[in-house]
């Protein structure tokens, strides 16, 4: 059979990854026939609900879980992984201020960066999901100089997979059947979900949905406040839909898209007039482990706005983490 694949993941006891785990040990990840080794980490106190997690694994009896580690030390849990999905991250606490937030998530993606550049494969494929997904990316990318740019992803395919949901209900379609929709930006609420070039086997789902009020009064927005409607009616953010969205990411990511356009949050070439390395959400497809920029799409003037709106949003984040970088 195959060599087992290193699959690293952060946050291991939390909601997102009681999800994920279950889902990459089965084979949703890389397939039924790739065994795999699960690199846990979580904090210090984290450690024995991560031990329940496992238990809990083992009980699953896996025929592709080879193996599983356990580690407060990213050093131990990044070393030679194939994939890493960052999940874990400093939640929001009360009275606490954007700033601080934000300053906490450096401090943890600069270790787990550099950890990164030291001890995992040359060719790992990094998703980070943990908040603000964009800006940690970006941080972890800056501290880790060794491994390419592009290797270092943000995970904006919940918000395309919401989309999606969305526009199939709304024009009474099939998901599977509509292609080439975006969702631009941040995973925050300026995020810019866009399907002015939309089909449906082929004929444009604007003209089938004709009606741009729909789009920007209800739309647009019940997909940037999924999150928090799902918060309001479970009483716990969205887990695992967010699981599904990162299998769903680095699984196109490593096996291709066939073509279809796809939402990952990636360092910037430059098109689309946003700077380069910043982590933004762009269309792209995917094949043979790479991911391509669907490039030269016409931007409109509204879409303009609302690109150019979460594009300062992400200046500032990245502006107020940069004397941490070094
Ligand atoms: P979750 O597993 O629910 O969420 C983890 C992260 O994913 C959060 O930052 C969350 O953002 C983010 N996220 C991204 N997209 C979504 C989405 N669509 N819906 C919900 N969340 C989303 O958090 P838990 O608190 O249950 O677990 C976090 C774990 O991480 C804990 O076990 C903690 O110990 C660990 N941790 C590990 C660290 C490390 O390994 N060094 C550092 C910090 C924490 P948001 O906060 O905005 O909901």
């Amino acid at each position: 059979s195959k060599p087992a694949q290193r699959i690293a993941i952060s946050g291991a006891a939390g909601q997102i990854a009681y999800s994920l785990l279950f889902r990459i040990a089965n084979g949703d990840l890389l397939g039924k026939d790739q065994p795999v080794i699960l690199q846990l980490l979580d904090l210090p106190q984290a450690q024995a609900a991560v031990k329940g997690v496992v238990m809990e694994l083992e009980d699953c009896a896996f025929g592709l879980l080879q193996d599983i580690i356990i580690t407060d030390d990213p050093k131990i849990a990044f070393k030679d992984a194939d994939f890493v999905l960052l999940v874990g991250a400093r939640p929001r606490s009360k009275g606490m201020e954007r700033k601080d937030l934000l300053s906490a998530n450096a401090e943890i993606f600069t270790v787990q960066g550099r950890a990164l550049n030291e001890v995992a494969s040359r060719n790992v494929k990094i998703l980070v999901v943990g908040n603000p997904a964009n800006t940690n990316a970006y941080i972890a990318m800056k501290s880790a100089p060794d491994l390419p740019q592009k290797n270092f992803t943000s995970m904006m395919r919940l918000d395309h997979n919401r989309a999606l949901s969305q526009l199939a209900a709304q024009s009474g379609q099939s998901i599977t059947d509509i292609e080439k929709i975006i969702v631009w930006g941040n995973h925050s609420p300026t995020m810019y979900p866009d399907f002015r070039f939309a089909t449906v086997n082929g004929a444009s789902l604007t003209q089938m949905i004709n009606d741009e009020t729909w789009n920007r009064e209800v739309f647009m927005p019940t997909v940037a406040k999924r999150g928090t409607a799902v918060i309001e009616a479970r009483g716990l953010s969205s887990a695992a839909s967010a699981a599904n969205a990162a299998i769903d990411h680095m699984r196109d990511w490593v096996l291709g898209s066939n073509g279809r356009w796809v939402t990952m949050g990636v360092p910037s070439n430059g098109a689309y007039g946003i700077p380069k390395e910043l982590l933004y959400g762009f269309p792209v497809t995917t094949a043979n482990g790479e991911y391509t920029l669907v490039s030269d799409l016409e931007i409109d003037a509204f879409s303009r706005e609302r690109m150019d709106l979460a594009l300062q949003e992400l200046l500032e984040e990245q502006n107020g983490v940069k004397h941490l970088l070094g």
